[in-house]
């Protein structure tokens, strides 16, 4: 398979402003692709050589792209940036240039050879290797059409900038090898426990759907999230969990999935990012404290190794850096709060309900000063779930997890639902309680804030439609700083029009491919004639707008666009609301 075929693909998948023709397109290719290529051409398509949890990233600077470019096109560095600054991107001042200089390559290229090439400039590391990796990337540009050095460039610069969610892939991938989009339920739950869609795809594509109903977890594959519904009034979290429940303590910190066998230690964030090098110490408390094959999930929080105190948010956020040092461990030390195990010593626990998991927790686990499990009660009335509640918050925590205790209870990967449901400190003092939402656009600013933005348009996720919904415009809230990291933090996602998975009626100045998570919060969600969340389903022409809205300071990094507040969690949070009021 050539890659010119991959190249026309992001060209076409780029000028789309559908989201079900972004569908087709991704049938029609994979239709066309050879069997034994089906995972790389996942990968390729939103630009990746490996799933995100293996962390194989390409490190490669904008800087070696236009050196690599200037050994190619024999023009000056200096020239390069100019067009790609006139032209706002690199990738098409790239295929422009080569135009300009007549290199018309035949396309030769293949599949194969680019991800080798591209896999192989991820892989290498350690002395000289940026030499090595634009020598690699060279070899690529010689052979390359102008096209073909368009997303070339882009590739290695991780701004492919398409925006194609997991969920777009899973219908494409059923469409295309089973007839049915129904099918993507299968392959979604293979996904949930593998986080691997190219995987799921080369066993679809070699043994069909029943292949992918086998598929099983293993130590080293994340296994996506299980999530909380939330709910603000006690009473109504009782019912909902059949009048009894566990509640355990929300502890505000980061969630960390740990995959243990012998001495290999493999630590997965919230979004399955590999983050086993930030946390050599909490490895070594968990060496002493746990069993030798498992998977299990924990909150990690700093704490005051003196009185056991939970130190605030912050100080954990301080540890986020690239290379951890004995500093960061002694200024910030750790402590990890197990709430689930999902996985022990060969076997799947996810089937089994909550209750008995703990049970489990409970009698594989050695408490230590640094490991323990987390605090919880079993609560039946309103009163033990209050002052259980107030309990948490005055031990440092965001509130409390409460968990049906009912024989469903099993641990359903990749999914939020109501077998577990948040009761936070802020719906205490809201209205709303503050959304986690997409940036897809934004507005133009004025006085001194001309150069940046006035307001961002933010938008909620809907898994249904696998849209983004406009929710708010938010213009409050940010420090000098933040339009600083915002700008930078936005521009390579740039993009000429509304992207695909958007739908708003605004009409931003800018639009952005959904990226980024912002923590919002506001005074109260209200009908909308502008906004697109919830459109025509509380009221005919209205959607639901967040008033006041205002940034918390916040960077939801942690989140995937496909991971903000629901329009399902949205609209329940405006009924429940209104319930407050009356
Ligand atoms: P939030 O932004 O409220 O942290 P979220 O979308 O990251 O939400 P939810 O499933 O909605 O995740 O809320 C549960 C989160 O709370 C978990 O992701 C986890 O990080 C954290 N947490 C803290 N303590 C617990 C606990 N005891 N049980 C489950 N989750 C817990």
């Amino acid at each position: 398979m050539k890659y010119y075929e991959l190249a026309e693909f992001y060209s076409k998948v780029e000028a789309t402003t559908s989201r079900i023709e972004m569908t087709n397109l991704l049938v029609q290719l994979f239709k066309s692709t050879p069997k034994k290529l089906i995972d790389k051409i996942v990968y390729l398509s939103i630009g990746k050589v490996a799933p995100e949890y293996t962390g194989l990233d390409y490190n490669f600077s904008e800087k070696s792209a236009i050196y690599s470019l200037s050994e190619v096109l024999g023009t000056s560095p200096h020239e390069i940036e100019k067009k790609s600054i006139e032209l706002g991107d690199l990738g098409e001042a790239a295929k422009v240039l080569y135009e300009e200089k007549g290199i018309f390559n035949k396309p030769v290229l293949t599949v194969d050879e680019v991800y080798s090439s591209l896999r192989s400039i991820a892989e290498t590391t350690g002395y000289g290797s940026t030499k090595k990796k634009m020598q690699t990337f060279i070899s690529l540009l010689q052979k390359a059409t102008p096209l073909e050095v368009k997303y070339l460039i882009r590739t290695i610069l991780g701004r492919l900038r398409l925006g194609i969610g997991d969920n777009t892939i899973m219908d494409a991938l059923a469409i295309a090898f089973t007839g049915k989009q129904e099918n993507r339920q299968i392959i979604e739950r293979a996904y949930n426990i593998t986080s691997d869609l190219g995987y799921v795809a080369k066993i679809l594509v070699e043994k069909g759907l029943e292949g992918v109903k086998k598929v099983k977890i293993e130590i080293g594959r994340p296994v996506r999230p299980m999530l909380a519904e939330r709910l603000s009034i006690p009473q109504l979290i009782l019912h909902k969990l059949g009048g009894k429940a566990g509640a355990e303590y929300k502890y505000d910190g980061e969630r960390i999935q740990v995959h243990r066998k012998g001495d290999e230690f493999h630590l997965f964030s919230r979004r399955l990012e590999n983050i086993t090098h930030q946390f050599p110490d909490l490895i070594e408390f968990l060496k002493e404290a746990t069993p030798d094959e498992y998977i299990l999930e924990l909150e990690a929080v700093v704490i005051d190794p003196q009185s056991g105190a939970i130190r605030p948010f912050q100080d954990l956020m301080n540890r986020r850096v690239k290379y951890v040092t004995r500093f960061h461990m002694m200024k910030y030390p750790i402590a990890g709060f197990i709430f689930d195990i999902i996985y022990l010593n060969g076997k799947d626990l996810t089937l089994k309900p909550y209750p008995e998991r703990r049970k489990i927790l409970e009698k594989n686990i050695k408490i230590t000063d640094r490991i323990n499990l987390a605090t919880r009660k079993i609560v039946d009335n309103v009163d033990d779930l209050e002052s259980f509640f107030l309990q948490a918050i005055e031990d440092g925590c965001e509130g409390l997890v409460c968990k049906s205790l009912q024989k469903d209870s099993i641990y359903q990967a990749g999914k939020r639902g109501f077998l577990w449901i948040k009761y936070k400190r802020d719906y205490k003092l809201h209205l709303a309680d503050t959304l986690d939402l997409v940036v897809v656009g934004a507005f133009y600013g004025k006085g001194q804030r001309a150069q940046y933005f006035g307001s961002l348009l933010m938008a909620c996720y809907d898994p249904e439609t696998d849209q983004f919904k406009t929710v708010c415009k938010v213009g409050s809230g940010f420090t000098e700083d933040d339009f600083k990291k915002l700008d930078e933090l936005l521009n390579p996602h740039l993009i000429d029009h509304k992207h695909p998975r958007v739908n708003s009626i605004l009409s931003a100045d800018m639009w952005y491919e959904p990226y980024l998570v912002l923590e919002i919060t506001g005074a109260e969600l209200t009908l909308s004639p502008v906004h697109t969340c919830a459109w025509d389903k509380i009221k005919p022409s209205r959607g639901l707008g967040l008033r006041f809205p205002r940034f918390t300071g916040r960077y939801r990094f942690d989140k995937r666009p496909e991971d903000a507040t629901t329009e399902k969690e949205i609209i329940e949070m405006y009924q429940n609301q209104i319930k407050i009021k009356v």
